[in-house]
């Protein structure tokens, strides 16, 4: 919000550097948020921020750590993740819950509704651990630990489980990383 003040409205080229704030499109329009995917990664959260000139239909593609996110979204936005949780649930939760969440988003000063922003708003805090499972969770290498958290706790929210346990990290597991072979 506070970059906005400090945007030149009289440039017409596209932007040479990142650090402005929203994206102008070649033919001097702005170019409008149409869509936020999540990228879980190890180095953090990644977003892939879609873009679309609302004159020329121009349509641009940026991946972007979520810290970075914010100058090139225009508007409170839900990630194609969030949404597609959201779009599974029952038509009267979906009008109850999506007002309930977009304000605890905005609470917070973000503007992305994510799938573990989703889950936090959704449940009064963030996504639970069981003990047994966090232990686990911290033996897990480092390179991949964040991209299983995040996995585990979407599938967690998908399921509507009230934590994530051990059971679903051993199923996971064999899903998605192909380190399974101790199956009993
Ligand atoms: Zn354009």
């Amino acid at each position: 919000m506070n970059d906005e003040s400090k945007t030149d409205a009289s440039f017409s080229a596209p932007p040479s550097s990142l650090r402005v704030s929203f994206l102008v499109c070649g033919c001097g329009r702005w170019m409008h948020t149409q869509g936020i995917e999540e990228r879980p990664g190890s180095g953090g959260d990644h977003w892939l921020v879609r873009s679309e000139c609302c004159g020329c239909r121009w349509r641009v593609g940026l991946e972007v750590g979520a810290a970075d996110a914010h100058p090139f979204i225009d508007r409170l936005m839900w990630t194609d993740e969030a949404r597609h949780l959201l779009d599974r649930m029952p038509p009267y939760v979906q009008a109850l819950m999506k007002p309930v969440v977009d304000e605890y988003v905005r609470d917070r000063g973000q503007r992305v509704v994510t799938t573990a922003l989703f889950g936090e708003a959704r449940r009064g805090g963030a996504v639970r651990w069981d003990a047994d499972a966090e232990a686990r969770l911290s033996r897990v290498p480092a390179s991949v630990r964040t991209m299983a958290k995040a996995e585990l706790e979407k599938t967690s929210l998908e399921r509507g489980q009230a934590s994530v346990t051990v059971a679903l990290m051993e199923e996971l597991k064999a899903r998605y990383f192909g380190m399974a072979g101790q199956k009993t």
